[in-house]
């Protein structure tokens, strides 16, 4: 996954390269033909296809065994570009578009594709989603410190490393933006209820 256009861009001559972009370049036929048929006997890619058919993108060959989705129209997933299987999908117009504003970053998106393969599949998501809590817990940023970030570049990927927090620390800020949230919807709650009890809301005018 990538972030969005807002997302950080690395300074140049900053962008790094994890181990498997190495292996996007150095991959022969018959690998590719491994991870071609894996993804497709652990369902990762004809879910890959499904999401982004019903996200109303255009799909096309990419080469290598890779297909490109483009003009996804939902916000979730969230970010510049996402991949399931070998199917690599972005909201953007355009990998074009995408690739002005992150260069490199479908080097760093068919990093993810030999993820699914080594991961069998959908298996992938759990993982990534519990990797992306640590990450937050130890650096207050998805991808610093996820494995599966980290193995396909960070930099490559548009991510700007950030420090390391003591997990102590990252517990202390989840409980925060916990309690904040919960404020927030209590807050917007008790205008709910006031509203049905035919009284004010906090904010309710004359
Ligand atoms: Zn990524």
């Amino acid at each position: 996954m990538t972030p969005g256009s807002g997302g950080h861009q690395p300074p140049a001559g900053a962008r790094g390269r994890g181990p498997l972009p190495t292996l996007n370049a150095g991959a022969g036929p018959g690998l590719l033909l491994v991870r071609t048929i894996g993804n497709w006997l652990n369902l990762s890619t004809p879910a890959g296809l499904a999401v982004a058919a019903l996200g109303g993108a255009r799909i096309r060959r990419g080469g290598r065994g890779v297909w490109l989705a483009e003009g996804y129209r939902y916000r979730f997933p969230t970010g510049g570009a996402f991949t399931i299987g070998t199917v690599i999908t972005t909201a953007r117009p355009s990998f074009a578009d995408l690739d002005r504003r992150i260069p490199g970053v479908l080097e760093h998106e068919e990093a993810h594709t030999w993820q699914y393969t080594y991961a069998c599949g959908l298996f992938y998501l759990p993982v990534y989603a519990a990797l992306m809590g640590w990450s937050w817990l130890r650096t207050g940023d998805r991808a610093s410190a996820n494995f599966f970030e980290r193995q396909a570049g960070l930099a490559a990927g548009g991510y700007v490393e950030a420090p390391r927090r003591d997990v102590r620390d990252g517990m202390r800020a989840a409980c925060a933006l916990m309690r904040a949230r919960s404020g927030t919807l209590s807050r917007v709650a008790g205008r709910r209820c006031a509203c049905a009890d035919g009284t004010r809301g906090a904010d309710g005018g004359a």
